[in-house]
């Protein structure tokens, strides 16, 4: 059972939540043993795993126990039962949505988090913390070029960072009328959900067209703007993509900028999972304009190779921030330290914070920024490996060519001459099949119409066998159903 005795030295005065020192080694070791050999096999196990609801019920669904089990047996359980049916999303081979795959030092640095117990509200509870995370963020205003004053906070991910954003804007957006918030067809989901949760409703989400690689159209957005502006709306925000979900496109960053600027807009950019691609040379020409914005979305649990969660919002003005997320109830009055003294509570909507700059410190400091910038250089090599691979493919058919890690195809039957829906059909169940037996993991969309398969290369561990074979697998596994 669990041997508790009041670790303080209490003679057994200690509450029966305490453990041992020797328990709690023995359980730590145990855990980085676990760890440690997921790690050294990942390549060899399978990109994915879950189960039904039917199947997990019956082995999880059960009432807390009144008393305490083995804490060993319990980690086993974790790992077998819990842990092992899931996605793994650092496989070298998951190639689907957004993969992230943290490196050691970070996930070391999450537990030492937890360990400390950080509360990264308030300057006054944690004053190195909220230090770091101010290194932290001023180490991302440089990379993306933001003027020195810029500044923000870190956030549970891109979703909380782009409400964030989108909520500083209103505050600033002058004049009455409906408010309005307009992106690409190809902007994220979460940029919808932040202006509905914002205060703007569905007609206000205004849709600005794509041209043909997917980019947002700055005419369209003048126009749109300009007739809106006239018909009693209220622009709050225009949202650019830096690496648009489905096909890593990036928005013409410098014309919307200079759109918004005539119009008097808040230009907000959307780089959740492409914006550290300027640590790279190609990454930042084609992410020029960026330091423009008004605000910006990050996600280093992307393509920063940050455990979950952490994503960032910056403000090139960040009195933004405090102005919209302000408070000082009566029971926080001793937090309010000097103006140097940043509580970021004050910054955005969470209160209780947990100290999610650690890991990205930590793990920078550990290999040195050069290793982040191969790393992410890497990511956009092997996409664009794969789009040589499909283009020089007689059975493959590129529908997106690489952009910032993202390639998207399908397969086709060379020599026969299939309709759309007898595409999809196939396509649907290479996908299926690949996913299923576990070699890899690809997700899809639909581009124009198009059903597609879709590769994102952000891992940090995949090499270009990893791509070339699950590549030449979908050829096999489409010859096959294609020919049955
Ligand atoms: C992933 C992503 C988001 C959402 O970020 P979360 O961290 O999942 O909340 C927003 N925008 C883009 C472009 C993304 O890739």
């Amino acid at each position: 059972m669990i041997e508790t005795d009041g670790g303080g030295g209490g003679g057994g005065e200690g509450s029966g939540l305490e453990m041992t020192p020797e328990t709690m080694r023995r359980l730590g070791y145990r855990v980085v043993d676990a760890l440690v050999e997921r790690w050294s096999g990942l390549r060899e196990d399978r990109a994915w795993s879950g189960g039904s609801r039917a199947e997990l019920e019956p082995l999880l669904r059960e009432d807390p126990p009144a008393s305490g089990r083995d804490a060993e047996e319990v980690i086993e359980r974790a790992l077998d039962e819990v842990l092992s049916r899931a996605g793994r999303i650092d496989h070298p081979r998951f190639f689907a949505f957004i993969p992230s795959s943290p490196t050691w030092p970070s996930v070391l640095a999450d537990f030492l988090a937890a360990g400390f117990n950080v509360f990264q509200g308030t300057w006054l509870e944690s004053a190195g913390p909220s230090q770091v995370e101010l290194v932290v963020l001023e180490w991302f205003r440089r990379w993306l070029d933001l003027p020195e004053a810029a500044g923000g906070l870190l956030t549970s991910g891109g979703s909380a960072a782009n409400l964030v954003a989108l909520v500083a804007a209103r505050e600033r957006a002058e004049g009455s009328g409906r408010p309005a918030v307009y992106l690409s067809d190809e902007g994220h989901t979460s940029l919808e959900r932040a202006a509905r949760i914002a205060g703007v409703e569905t007609e206000g989400i205004r849709t600005v067209g794509t041209d043909a690689r997917f980019r947002l159209e700055p005419g369209s957005l003048d126009e749109k703007l300009r007739a809106d502006r006239a018909s009693g709306w209220r622009p709050l925000a225009v949202c650019a993509s830096a690496g648009a979900t489905n096909t890593g496109a990036v928005d013409p960053l410098c014309e919307v900028a200079r759109v918004c600027r005539d119009h008097g807009v808040w230009f907000h950019v959307d780089a959740a999972y492409g914006g550290f691609a300027v640590l790279t040379d190609r990454g930042r020409s084609a992410l020029e304009g960026i330091g423009l914005a008004d605000s910006v979305t990050l996600d280093p649990h992307k393509w920063l190779f940050q455990p979950y969660e952490a994503g960032c919002v910056l403000l090139r003005d960040p009195r933004g921030l405090d102005e919209a997320f302000r408070v000082l109830p009566e029971y926080l009055q001793d937090t309010e330290l000097g103006l140097q003294e940043v509580n970021f509570a004050n910054r955005g909507v969470q209160l209780s914070r947990s100290f999610r700059a650690l890991k990205i410190w930590m793990s920078v400091q550990t290999f040195g920024l050069s290793a982040f910038r191969e790393a992410v250089g890497r990511g956009i090599d092997l996409a664009l490996t794969a789009e040589e691979r499909i283009r020089s493919s007689a059975s493959l058919e590129l529908l997106s060519p690489a952009s910032l890690g993202i390639v998207c195809f399908r397969y086709r039957p060379r020599g026969e001459d299939r309709d759309e829906d007898s595409l999809e059909e196939l396509n649907v169940r290479v996908q299926a099949r690949i996913n299923e037996d576990g070699f890899a993991m690809m997700s899809s969309t639909r581009l124009a119409g198009r059903y597609s398969l879709r590769l994102c290369i952000l891992n940090y561990r995949s090499r270009r066998d990893d791509v070339l074979a699950t590549l030449e697998r979908v050829e096999a596994v489409g010859a096959e159903l294609a020919g049955g």
